[in-house]
């Protein structure tokens, strides 16, 4: 088995003297695509802000490539949940700010922007774009340095489904082109179970695993399979275990005929 590319051990996380990380601790492999889920309040973003090193005040040790985090680490791209990108600067300054003043005349800026669908809008400024659009420029500009391991907050809950869809198909691909290993926040079950080879299911107060997923399903991934899989059921009896626990979660579920025709989400055709 591969070194892991994260080991990941926050015994205790504190703002205040309130605890909100008790004993989360977890590895990813090179190539992984992991997700944490869990209610809001839980502690996700702040993980994730511990591995980025923009946290540097909790117990316990992280490491990314065997070094400790640190900020403007070249191993580390952090995407959010919405765009944030400079106004005053075009697309393409946004997408090469990494390479300093003019970066957006680097030759990467020009291939990330064609494989975001972007490369009509170099010259553009982002409040020429729609979210979806804007969003991916992020995408492109999170890729910008070449990071082995992207974090990404909530990155899709701020667009309409359609473009969400979209732009998680985009993630995916993006991911397998480039070989980088995500970490995703989210707190939408099917994203979560569409995305991800491994779930960490979180629970609040303090923020701790409740359980891991292996999703297991093969890729690409078939949406109409994903929402009735075992994963989708596990994450959903972790979460919600005392509503659900009247369900047969131990297969029946996973077993049952297809209500619908899957979508060809790749065959619609509309802007993002
Ligand atoms: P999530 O991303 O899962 O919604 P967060 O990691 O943002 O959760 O927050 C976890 C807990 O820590 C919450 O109870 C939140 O109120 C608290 N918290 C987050 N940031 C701060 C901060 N800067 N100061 C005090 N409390 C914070
Ligand atoms: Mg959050």
């Amino acid at each position: 088995m591969s070194e892991p590319l994260l080991a990941l051990n926050v015994s205790d996380k504190r703002f205040q003297s309130r605890s909100v990380i008790d004993g989360v601790r977890f590895d990813i492999r090179p190539g992984e695509i992991v997700s944490l889920l869990g209610p809001s309040g839980c502690g996700k973003s702040t993980l994730l802000r511990i591995v980025a090193g923009l946290d540097e005040d909790y117990r316990g040790t992280v490491r990314i490539k065997g070094a400790a985090p640190h900020l403007h680490s070249p191993d580390v791209g952090f995407i959010f949940q919405e765009p944030r990108l400079l106004p005053w600067l075009t697309v393409a300054d946004n997408v090469g700010f990494e390479a300093g003043r003019g970066g957006g005349g680097h030759p990467r800026v020009r291939e990330l922007l064609a494989e975001v669908g972007l490369a009509d809008f170099a010259d553009a400024y982002p409040k020429q774009l729609s979210g979806g659009m804007a969003q991916r420029a992020a995408i492109a500009r999170g890729l910008f340095a070449q990071p082995a391991l992207l974090l990404l907050d909530e990155p899709f809950s701020a667009v309409d489904a359609f473009t969400r869809m979209r732009l998680q198909d985009l993630l995916l691909s993006l991911a397998e082109r480039h070989g980088t290993t995500l970490l995703l926040v989210t707190h939408d079950i099917d994203e979560a179970a569409y995305l991800s080879d491994r779930i960490f299911v979180m629970s609040a107060n303090p923020g701790r695993i409740a359980g891991e997923i292996e999703v297991g399903l093969p890729r690409p991934r078939d949406r109409a399979a994903v929402e009735l899989s075992h994963a989708q059921a596990r994450a959903l009896t972790l979460l919600h275990g005392e509503q659900l626990d009247y369900l047969d979660l131990t297969g029946e579920l996973a077993a049952r005929p297809r209500p619908l025709e899957p979508v060809d989400f790749a065959s619609l055709s509309f802007a993002v």
